[in-house]
């Protein structure tokens, strides 16, 4: 009994020891962690690590409603070796790096309409692609009509600070003609109809109306590369249109509102006086998709796997993610998955598996 009272002793001591050691010496264990995490964050190549096929990266899996653990609307896309983006809410460009996505890269934007949560992050995402990328050419940004009058705002109030990021660093450094946002802008798709409006390198883009009203131009698109497909609604009522630019693609990633959550924010918010802000509540009712709807849409639509996105309100934890998917299993086969931050889809190419992972 002595004999191991004593080992404790000493176990308890040699632990004492450690931590005492650890707290003595903390600024420099900080900086060897520091100087570690620079050269990986350095070596780190997500995109080169992928393998051939399309890919889908999710870099904001929130709306409007404020949520702590999303940024606002962000789909990032990869096909083969090329980096873009659908939509760019608000804190979603600061998820590129902790994601290992290389935001100089970025090829292109499409904007899905012109809600502000959904351009909340260009500025920044032009502003970042330009310095880190030094490229001498604005990044063309694909939408429909509308978007060379987001794209003149934004350089209206990005003038100044574009102009000392050219005195500081030098014309050599970040090219005062690779600034901006370069308008790439479509007519709106007819109801029904798949416009193209991007074709180079094996991927081809469509276009496609959705049901946003008031909202208009409002669209979602379809992405092909390499035999695999993606469809991304936007914001939009549920709407058969997106099944039918589905037609049996392999990754649905579809809005999803869930209306009895926010019918309980609205009560709420009506019971504590506050008129205008239940009836904008109210509004938002009409205009998005219920998860239960999105499931009908993937399964008329045949797509290999539903990733529900924009999710309103915040979700923040399992149980309540739960609550939010509370009605859906029974009309689909395939796996419906609550998109968070981070959340990568891989689709390699000519097959029909869908890897996951998390890439932050
Ligand atoms: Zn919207
Ligand atoms: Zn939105």
């Amino acid at each position: 009994m002595a004999k191991r009272g004593k080992w404790f002793a000493a176990l308890l001591f040699a632990a004492a020891l450690a931590a005492g050691g650890i707290w003595l010496f903390q600024a420099q264990i900080g900086a060897w962690m520091f100087d570690r995490g620079v050269a990986a964050a350095l070596e780190r190549d997500e995109i080169a690590a992928l393998p051939e096929g399309l890919h889908v990266a999710m870099c904001g899996t929130g709306s409007p409603l404020p949520d702590p653990s999303r940024a606002g609307p962000c789909t990032a896309v990869i096909a083969g070796d090329r980096l873009f983006v659908v939509d760019i809410g608000a804190g979603a460009v600061r998820n590129f790096g902790p994601m290992g996505l290389p935001v100089g890269d970025v090829e292109g934007v499409f904007l899905t309409h012109f809600h502000s949560d959904h351009i909340d992050g260009l500025g920044e995402l032009l502003l970042l692609r330009w310095t880190g990328g030094g490229h001498t050419d604005p990044l063309p940004v694909i939408g429909p009509t509308g978007v060379a009058r987001v794209l003149d705002g934004l350089a209206a109030a990005y003038t100044i600070d574009s102009r000392h990021r050219v005195d500081h660093h030098g014309e050599t450094v970040v090219p005062p003609s690779g600034s901006g946002g370069q308008p790439r802008a479509f007519a709106v798709p007819q109801p029904g109809e798949m416009r193209t409006v991007y074709d180079e390198g094996g991927l081809r883009v469509q276009a496609f109306r959705v049901d946003h009203g008031p909202v208009r131009p409002a669209v979602g698109y379809r992405f092909d590369y390499a035999g695999r497909s993606v469809v991304i609604s936007g914001d939009t009522a549920r709407e058969e249109t997106v099944a039918a630019a589905c037609g049996g693609c392999d990754l649905m990633v579809h809005e999803a509102l869930n209306a009895g959550m926010v019918r309980t924010m609205e009560r709420a918010v009506a019971a504590s006086g506050d008129g205008r802000l239940a009836q904008i509540l109210e509004d938002i009712l009409n205009y998005h998709t219920t998860p239960v709807e999105a499931e009908a849409i993937a399964a008329q639509g045949e797509a290999g796997m539903l990733v529900l996105t924009h999710i309103v309100p915040a979700v923040p934890n399992r149980f309540v993610e739960a609550a939010f998917l509370a009605g859906t299993g029974d009309r689909y086969s395939g796996d419906i998955v609550l998109a968070r931050d981070g959340m990568l889809f891989s689709l390699p190419a000519d097959s029909d598996r869908i890897d996951r992972d998390m890439l932050m």
